[in-house]
């Protein structure tokens, strides 16, 4: 009530005024009524134009974009122009930490991996995120405002998003590419809802991996599992002389060590998935590696090819001994396996430019044609699946020695001609390359085919 004792002050300031003015027009006129009525009308009119003076000045500031504070004045219009301008200040203050709340709020979601879309009750996209357009092939300002079914015509979507049950999730292809996309509809306030989409690829396509590689490996075990009881059904209910129960038994024994093989393989294809990667700094001899190669090759081999595969190195590479001589012995192997006799196999090392350095297991074999080259590495892949069975061949090799460069920080480069041979390389980065004397090349032009690199 501060306001009051000036308004106070200006009645009685009007009515001394008013009084002043009545006084003298009686002195001059001698009319009393005429004093009166001239004093009282001039005491309301000094009041009322000091109020309409004061009332305009804020009326007129108000009517701005009152970005300057307000008219400073005493009294009640002093008080009513504090009073409205703080209210709006604090107005403005509120919208701002608002709008601030909201943008973060925006920028949250925004940066989530998950697409978010508002739709109105007419299904007009109100708002959408980058994951959103992204997902269903949007433009985040033009299409706002948009009706969806407009823009995403997938029958399935339109039909998922009129028909309102949304207990289940919608699996959709995405509309940018060949991706998968899971979507959930939320329904909020009044009619509105909410579009939620994640990118499911990766997983379907791990799933369907998943389910392939256990396919292939119920298929590769039951194969052999499906001969052997053949086998023990024929000595259980056929009177075999003893010749034929020994042939029996070698077939027997050669399909169960073709399940071990196989269960070796995948074991170590898990062990290489799920163990650290090797470290730098523990150093395994080329030399002795190559060694314990070779004399496996030569019983393979039996004298069928002419094999060179003990270059002295004197190289040592950083790395789990067990993983290196796996993969070696896989490449030289499979060499000895698709080399048809009279054949010729070698193993050559070479030091590249900056310090890595190659191996290289080069057979004059059988070939492989270049657009199986790419899928080598696959597990189970195989191009003769008949002749990599008959020698024992699990369709896991080359995927344990792509799995073992990986890690190694190498690569598996593969160049191949059908009816020339093959050349499988092996590099290893210089920080795993350690040597004590450089070894010549090896020959380079043999294959005209370019190098296929097997990390796809
Ligand atoms: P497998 O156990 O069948 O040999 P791998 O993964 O070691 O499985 O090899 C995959 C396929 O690559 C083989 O089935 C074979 O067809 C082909 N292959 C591998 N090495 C050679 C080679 N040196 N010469 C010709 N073909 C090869």
């Amino acid at each position: 009530m501060a306001w009051l004792l000036p308004r106070l002050l200006l009645a009685c300031l009007a009515a001394l005024f008013g009084f002043v003015i009545g006084v003298a027009v009686r002195a001059a006129t001698g009319l009393d009524s005429l004093a009166l009525g001239l004093g009282s009308a001039t005491g309301v009119s000094l009041l009322l134009i000091v109020d309409a003076v004061r009332g305009n000045r804020l009326l007129n500031w108000l009517r701005g974009t009152q970005q300057d504070s307000a008219p400073r004045d005493t009294g009640l219009w002093g008080e009513l122009g504090y009073r409205v301008e703080r209210a709006m200040r604090d107005r403005d203050r509120a919208l701002a930490r608002g709008r601030l709340e909201l943008e973060q709020f925006l920028s949250a979601i925004e940066a989530s991996p998950n697409g978010v879309l508002m739709l109105d009750i007419k299904e007009h996209i109100v708002w959408c995120n980058h994951a959103a357009a992204d997902h269903f092939a949007l433009d985040p300002k033009r299409d706002l405002h948009q009706r969806i079914t407009n823009l995403v015509r997938a029958p399935a979507f339109v039909a998922y998003l009129q028909a309102g049950r949304y207990s289940e999730p919608l699996v959709l292809g995405n509309g940018r590419g060949p991706g998968t996309l899971s979507i959930v509809v939320r329904e909020y306030g009044d009619g509105m809802r909410l579009v939620l989409s994640l990118d499911i690829t990766e997983r379907v396509r791990n799933e369907a991996m998943r389910r392939d590689f256990v396919a292939n490996v119920s298929h590769e075990i039951r194969t052999p599992l499906t001969v052997l009881s053949g086998f023990i059904e024929t000595q259980q209910n056929l009177p075999l002389t003893t010749a034929e129960r020994d042939r029996v038994l070698v077939l027997m024994t050669q399909q169960t060590q073709r399940m071990q093989t196989l269960v070796a393989d995948l074991l170590t294809l898990a062990q290489l998935e799920g163990s650290p990667r090797p470290g730098p700094d523990r150093w395994v001899g080329l030399d002795g590696l190559l060694l314990r190669v070779a004399a496996d090759a030569e019983a393979l081999s039996a004298h069928r090819h002419t094999l060179r595969l003990k270059p002295a190195t004197g190289v040592e590479l950083a790395g789990i001994e067990s993983e290196l001589l796996s993969a070696i012995a896989n490449l030289v192997t499979n060499a000895v396996r698709y080399t048809p006799d009279g054949g010729e196999i070698e193993v050559t090392w070479r030091v590249l430019e900056g310090g890595s350095g190659e191996l290289a297991v080069v057979d004059t074999g059988l070939g492989i044609a270049r657009e199986h080259i790419p899928r080598l590495t696959e597990r189970f892949y195989r191009v003769d699946g008949s002749r990599s069975r008959e020698t024992g061949g699990t369709g896991l090799g080359l995927s344990i020695v792509k799995h073992v460069m990986q890690r190694h920080g190498g690569e598996l480069l593969i160049q191949s001609e059908v009816g020339k041979g093959s050349r499988f390389r092996l590099v290893f980065p210089a920080a795993r390359v350690r040597h004590a004397n450089d070894t010549p090349l090896g020959d380079e032009a043999a294959f005209s085919g370019g190098a296929i690199s097997a990390d796809h």
